[in-house]
């Protein structure tokens, strides 16, 4: 692994050579990236905040949010929030996060700034300027008292920490250090052989590892030029493909399924593309949109296999002229990958069981969760959750899923947070929210609710009366008013497989 921490990853490239770019923007060099860097870092020392101090972020995504990502985690711990969220969510990550402080744009009054007010914690705001290099900021807030750590982040301090949805009602914190995320990073640009030359078209959101690590860090720590967007349109993406002439991008497969929607009538940008490769992650990429991702663009598509808690990249597809097995995600691409029965032995090749890894890319372990930490690692292996086997070559096919988390294109929702909102209603007696098979997303949000007695609720109102509490992605498309929940054959509610039995596919 070359680099140990982001300082050391930042301070080894060239000086003179593009670190981030955006469209419309003038670049930003990686003596730039590392001056904004220091300047963040006296900025948060003056503000009181130091090493392994938790910094949210609630920013648009963009170059600022890249080099803000990178920059925090130079000085303090970055915890990037989704600005989607609810003030409720936003109240729930902020307080179990412990926040020092919060950076949010300039002038901003949003649910992040409210959240943070109601809980105390200092705003730090985030003035930029249009004219200046993608990704510059400065940063304006109060003094505060001298930091306990201050100084640059060390290789075991937490570089960034991000939630997750579990099989518990609320999501877990993840804490990925300065060696977890720069060997993860390290591993991607192995994988997809990155050098200075190539150029990332980031449309993935900052606060989600597939961005963070997938497309940002992977490319710094090669050297290369990562171009950030305000996000994903599909309606822009073959625009910025022509102004900006990237050399890969990295995505979910709905995206992909949404490019290639509109590939017919971009045929001259396609033609004059210089795409190297296109990199899926995040959720299962169907062989059948690899195929036709592979025949438009003509350049190999690299199904890969990530998760929050192994800062991203666990397996990958390799690149020619070793075969990709489009349905698998390929071999182990950083830590070792096995298969393990419930009892903790690991399987035999070919054996299904639940997917295990360790390496130097996965998590020390959830913050204040002895309890799930007990139940997640075995004999120094981290249990992912997912089910799998492993193939003579070692490729990994992902045949299921453990946990009950719910993948809707990429994006992961805990099933017992939903309940519990639902169950907030005054009318609603008990509510299980389960994943329902959708075409574009792979699955989408649905609710069985048992109603009680004498309550007249429709769809409608209680999918408004959750959307007041939950991010749009987050609220049931379809709630079903039953007068019974169909059990499993242990007489529990099973949310694995509830869609099929109730007709929803
Ligand atoms: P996250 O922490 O949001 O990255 O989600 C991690 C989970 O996404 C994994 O545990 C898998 O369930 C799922 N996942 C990620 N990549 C793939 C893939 N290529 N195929 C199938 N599932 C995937």
């Amino acid at each position: 692994m070359p680099f140990d921490s982001i300082p050391a990853l930042l301070d080894a490239n060239a000086s003179d050579h593009t670190a981030l770019d955006a469209p419309g923007r003038r670049p930003m060099s990686y003596l730039e990236l590392r001056n904004q860097a220091l300047n963040t870092l006296r900025a948060l020392n003056r503000f009181g905040v130091g090493r392994n101090d938790r910094v949210g972020m609630v920013l648009p995504n963009g170059p600022e949010a890249a080099s803000a990502f990178v920059s925090v985690a130079c000085a303090a711990t970055c915890a990037p929030l989704n600005a989607a969220y609810r003030q409720e969510e936003l109240e729930f990550y902020l307080e179990d996060l412990n926040a020092k402080a919060l950076i949010v744009p300039v002038g901003e009054d949003s649910a992040a700034t409210a959240a943070a007010q109601k809980l105390g914690i200092p705003l730090v705001e985030m003035v930029t300027e249009p004219d200046k290099p993608a990704g510059w900021f400065a940063l304006q807030g109060d003094p505060g008292g001298e930091p306990a750590r201050a100084g640059l982040a060390h290789s075991d301090d937490v570089a960034l920490v991000l939630h997750t949805s579990g099989t518990t009602a609320r999501p877990k914190i993840v804490p990925l250090t300065h060696g977890n995320v720069c060997a993860s990073a390290a591993n991607i640009a192995h994988t997809l052989r990155l050098t200075p030359q190539d150029r990332c078209l980031n449309v993935m959101p900052l606060f989600h590892i597939h961005g963070l690590i997938g497309a940002v860090l992977s490319s710094l720590s090669a050297g290369a030029q990562v171009i950030c967007t305000p996000g994903f349109h599909a309606m822009r993406f073959f625009g910025w493909m022509e102004e900006l002439q990237p050399s890969w991008y990295s995505a979910v497969p709905t995206m992909h399924q949404a490019i290639l929607s509109r590939a017919p009538r971009n045929e001259d940008i396609i033609a004059d593309s210089r795409l190297r490769l296109v990199r899926s992650s995040s959720a299962a990429l169907p062989p059948q949109v690899l195929a036709e991702l592979e025949r438009t663009f003509r350049c190999p598509v690299v199904e890969s296999y990530g998760m929050t808690e192994a800062a991203h990249q666990m397996a990958a597809n390799p690149l020619p002229p070793q075969p990709r097995k489009p349905g698998t995600v390929g071999p182990a691409a950083g830590p070792e990958i096995a298969v393990m029965d419930d009892a903790g032995n690991l399987l035999p090749q070919g054996a299904t069981g639940e997917v295990v890894i360790r390496g130097r890319n996965v998590t020390p372990g959830y913050d204040k969760n002895p309890e799930a930490n007990a139940k997640s690692f075995t004999d120094g292996w981290f249990r992912t959750g997912d089910q799998g086997f492993l193939d003579e070559d070692g490729y990994l096919t992902i045949s299921g899923r453990l946990k009950e988390i719910i993948n809707r294109g990429g994006e992961k929702v805990s099933p017992r947070e939903i309940d519990e909102v639902l169950l907030d209603h005054p009318g609603v007696a008990q509510a299980v929210t389960f994943g329902m098979p959708h075409d574009k997303l792979g699955e989408e949000i649905a609710a069985a609710v048992i109603l009680r007695e004498g309550t007249e609720l429709t769809e409608r109102e209680l999918r408004d009366f959750a959307a007041a509490k939950l991010a749009d992605f987050k609220v049931p498309r379809k709630i079903l008013f039953l007068t019974e929940i169909p059990k499993g054959p242990t007489g529990k509610v099973q949310r694995i497989g509830l869609a099929a039995k109730l007709g929803l596919g």
